[in-house]
């Protein structure tokens, strides 16, 4: 199945992804975690997108559209995908149906408030990408993920100035495919405002698993 997982940051779009990509055995291609990788390694996409990133602007759609392009164009991604963070403008989602066909488009359904309760406290594991939460869904040992003993750490983008800008590029930018989606029929709504194993019942169901 090619599924699009659309929603504001920190609505757990990556979250659920990482719950669900066995289940489906399919890929979880997130951009905002390939541009973390290359920023880690200091790659010449990284050094071009980290301060974007960092004051929680977009990358461009050229640099955007030509890495998930590749992406998608790999073995793995031929069985079906979860994309996560792309598209996130409509010239990203017009460019998108050039090159693939999407099944569903799963919209991720919460309030301003949630996101910023989320994301302020949200913590990262640097290797395998499981979120933790400072209140929510603390690690069992401090700054250690307990899946693959990676580092878990704040991103840069978290920090509450760089929330705030991400959020008003959601609205501006991000918001209108849902519009865009639903006139095309693809468009399926599940509640994200409970805690991850209630969204996932949601999902599935949205699925038809
Ligand atoms: P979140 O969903 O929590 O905002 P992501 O990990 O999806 O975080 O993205 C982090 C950052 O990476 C974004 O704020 C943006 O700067 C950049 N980014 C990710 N996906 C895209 C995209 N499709 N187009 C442009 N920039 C992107
Ligand atoms: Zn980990």
């Amino acid at each position: 199945m090619r599924l699009i997982f659309l929603g504001p940051p920190g609505a757990g779009k990556g979250t659920l992804a990482v719950r669900c990509k066995d289940l489906l055995k399919t890929p979880h291609i997130s951009t905002g975690a390939i541009f973390r990788d290359a920023i880690a390694a200091k790659s010449p996409l990284g050094l071009k997108v980290k301060s974007i990133i960092d004051a929680g602007k977009l990358v461009d759609d050229e640099t955007t559209i030509a890495l998930i392009k590749e992406r998608l164009s790999q073995e793995d991604a031929q069985k079906g995908y979860i994309l996560d963070g792309f598209p996130r403008t409509i010239a990203q989602a017009e460019a998108l149906e050039t090159f693939s066909t999407v099944d569903k488009v799963i919209n991720f359904d919460i309030p301003d408030s949630g996101v910023i309760e989320r994301l302020s406290g949200r913590r990262v594991c640097r290797k395998c990408g499981y979120n933790f939460h400072t209140v929510f869904n603390k690690p069992k040992k401090e700054d250690e993920c307990d899946f693959c003993g990676g580092e878990v750490y704040t991103r840069d983008d978290d920090k509450p100035s760089a929330v705030e800008k991400r959020l008003e590029v959601y609205r501006e930018q991000t918001q209108p495919l849902i519009d865009f989606y639903r006139k095309k029929g693809l468009l399926v709504d599940i509640d994200a405002s409970p805690m991850v194993d209630e969204i996932l019942v949601g999902f599935k169901k949205a699925i038809g698993i």
